[in-house]
């Protein structure tokens, strides 16, 4: 099966986890730290926490904002659960925002959902495409609203030339094993503000400081979100391929591009030229003469072999949001789960991979094209 994203592992790779496992700490040791050191250095944010997944370090971004009970938090329902679950594990309420077309929060719709409860907003950059943080920020001015970019798919993104990790307030990555670089499982805070960073070093470690020799405290609430030394060392190894990693996967988008230019059955997502993304997705868009053989289409492309993929079913939609906040519906997040489609696109992939996506796809939309009546 062509899957539409998954990690890449070299020798370098087994040999920087080889050599870890062999040294005296298997974690809490210094490959931690040199992590997060490469993190700072590629982003340019002050502050790196490394953490077992990116949830833990949503979930531990929204402690060191102080999100509690009764606080409201606004997101895009376009992600994955952990975005807006992380939030309800503080005990505040998420408000549901709409998207732009190219699967992005839409500032536009956030503005009315802002009141004296708002504490932070959470953007997230969908398929590595950057969220438009500056637009957010001017809508929370003159306020003590945060801004969290959940960039679990833009590691290596920039708009502008500033990169992503560095524009809001909290950034989070995902090393989730098919995310733009891979610790096995794991994900990270990064900011530029000390207490945030101390707050989520807090959090990581069960709220434990050191005192004097066996004496210890411990000062808040904590967990145990640590990412060991032996993830760290892949990390480490992996991020220096992360610009190679992009390079092909912008071959393989370039591909599909060409392709689908003026294509009568689906849209892509142009990505100007202020902006460079990750390309963690290769998301289309099928017109809407198509919606009603989506399912059709996933399937057959799954019986070829061609392991596409839906990003994402609306937050909103789960049962578990729907007994809490009822039926929901945003026109734009709507439009785009009945739409989207992920193609393959990642750096495993052969320019002749590419190319039978785009053959069978086409066929199987020619195919089915007319079973929708409209
Ligand atoms: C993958 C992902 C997460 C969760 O990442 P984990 O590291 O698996 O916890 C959160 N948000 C988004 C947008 C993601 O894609």
């Amino acid at each position: 099966m062509m899957v539409y994203s998954r990690q890449k592992i070299d020798d370098d790779d087994i040999q920087a986890v080889v050599e870890a496992l062999k040294s005296d700490m298997l974690t809490c040791g210094n490959r931690v730290s040199e992590f997060e050191s490469a993190l700072c250095e590629l982003t340019g944010a002050k502050f790196a926490v490394a953490m077992n997944s990116a949830t833990s370090a949503l979930h531990a971004g929204y402690i060191a904002l102080g999100v509690n009970k009764n606080d409201e938090v606004i997101t895009t329902p376009i992600t994955f659960a952990a975005t807006a679950n992380a939030a309800i594990m503080c005990g505040a309420n998420v408000k549901f925002a709409d998207i732009l077309p190219n699967g992005n929060i839409d500032p536009k719709s956030i503005k009315p959902l802002i009141n004296d409860k708002t504490k932070v907003i959470t953007a997230v950059d969908f398929g590595g495409y950057p969220a438009d943080i500056d637009e957010i920020k001017n809508l929370t001015k003159n306020s003590q609203i945060k801004i969290i970019d959940d960039a679990s798919h833009a590691l290596g993104s920039s708009r502008d030339g500033k990169m992503v990790g560095n524009l809001a307030d909290v950034s989070i990555f995902s090393f989730h094993a098919i995310k733009p670089i891979t610790t096995f499982e794991g994900g990270a805070l990064l900011t530029n503000d000390e207490n945030i960073a101390t707050s989520a070093r807090l959090t990581r470690s069960h709220g434990i400081i050191k005192k004097q020799a066996w004496n210890m405290d411990m000062i808040k609430l904590g967990y145990n979100y640590r990412l060991s030394d032996v993830a760290c060392a892949l990390g480490f190894s992996q991020i220096k391929k992360l610009d190679k990693f992009i390079n092909r996967r912008y071959e393989i988008a370039k591909i599909y591009d060409d392709a689908f230019k003026g294509s009568k059955y689906l849209k892509t997502i142009e990505i100007p030229s202020n902006i460079r993304s990750a390309r963690h997705l290769y998301p289309v868009l099928l017109n809407s003469n198509l919606w009603c053989v989506k399912e059709d289409i996933y399937n057959e492309l799954h019986a070829r072999g061609i392991g596409v993929q839906v990003h994402y079913k609306p937050t909103y939609q789960f049962s578990f949001y729907k007994n809490l906040y009822g039926e929901i519906r945003l026109n734009g997040a709507e439009d785009f789960y009945r739409a989207e489609l992920s193609l393959p696109c990642h750096q495993m992939m052969s320019d002749e991979d590419a190319r039978l996506v785009i053959s069978n796809l086409n066929e199987i939309m020619e195919k089915y094209r007319s079973r929708c009546a409209i």
